[in-house]
């Protein structure tokens, strides 16, 4: 669709363009109509190069051929959901070309987060292990319930994956139980409990236990559960595909190319 009220039109290069995410990614921005593609990026050797990247992605020819070489020009912006070992590189490609970078690669080091917060000041990079607009909205209300609630309220996690997945707890799982917990003013590794099989005692006050299930093709499931005297609340949130967090890197991408420089996460995006 023509762009009729004449907004701005973001162009968007996507790293690691052949991967699911990046087909997500891609899929995304051929359905919008303030978003191009202006390159795609995947790994020297990848089976894609030279491939067009919307047929790649499910979609119609967009003319735009999967390189292995990130140039971006000034006024676009990098989407960067690849491997750890490619982010250093793209986040220099980057501050060279003085382009904003929205950044959902996970199991970055602390090297690369240290480059990360040293790129950032010279330009903008939205940093996020979790780009959903949902489960930001719920770490952000797990820290104002644990505050409201007071300590009485025990709180507990459970959380559902697909059965490929390798790590457990989730790392959404621990970051709702670190909100929790700073929010009680606590240390998450004192109070988080990931088994109690082999204890023969009641919970302690400050606990918050997590459980994690593994099955079949859940895209992600989290329930944060706050335990009263004769009530309860529950906080679920459920992902039923990736497109959640192409759309909300997407929107990163938007908010991002109207900033100087700094580090932000999907908090900052959303105003929390
Ligand atoms: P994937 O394995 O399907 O895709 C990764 C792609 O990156 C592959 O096509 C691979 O060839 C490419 N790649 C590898 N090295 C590269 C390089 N040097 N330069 C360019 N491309 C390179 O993985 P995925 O499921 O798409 O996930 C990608 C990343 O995004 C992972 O780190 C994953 O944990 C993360 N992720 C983050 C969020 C979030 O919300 N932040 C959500 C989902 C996945």
């Amino acid at each position: 669709m023509p762009n009729e009220a004449a907004e701005p039109v973001f162009s968007i290069h996507i790293v690691g363009a052949r991967g699911r995410m990046g087909t997500a990614l891609i899929h995304e921005i051929m359905s919008s109509d303030d978003l191009t593609l202006a390159s795609a990026v995947d790994r020297s050797g990848s089976p894609g190069l030279g491939l067009d990247a919307g047929k790649l992605a499910g979609g119609l020819e967009t003319g735009v051929l999967i390189s292995d070489d990130l140039a971006p020009r000034r006024g676009s912006i990098v989407v960067d959901f690849s491997l750890p070992e490619a982010t250093d590189n793209n986040i220099r490609r980057c501050v060279e070309a003085g382009v904003p970078l929205v950044c959902g690669t996970t199991g970055v080091s602390d090297t690369t987060e240290e480059l990360m917060r040293e790129a950032s000041a010279d330009i903008p990079i939205v940093f996020a292990a979790n780009f959903s607009v949902g489960v930001t909205m719920l770490l952000r209300m797990a820290a104002l319930a644990a505050r409201a609630l007071g300590p009485d309220w025990d709180a507990e996690l459970f959380e559902l994956h697909h059965r490929h997945k390798r790590d457990a707890p989730s790392g959404t799982a621990l970051r709702l139980g670190h909100a929790v917990a700073a929010a009680r003013e606590h240390e998450f590794s004192k109070t988080y409990v990931g088994d109690r099989t082999r204890r023969r005692e009641p919970r302690g006050d400050s606990e918050i236990g997590v459980v994690a299930m593994r099955g079949g093709d859940s895209v992600g499931e989290h329930t944060l559960m706050f335990l009263g005297e004769g009530e309860r609340i529950e906080l679920t949130h459920r992902a039923r595909d990736r497109a959640i967090f192409a759309r909300g890197a997407l929107r990163a991408a938007r908010w991002v190319a109207g900033r100087d420089k700094g580090l932000f996460d999907m908090m900052d995006v959303l105003g929390l």
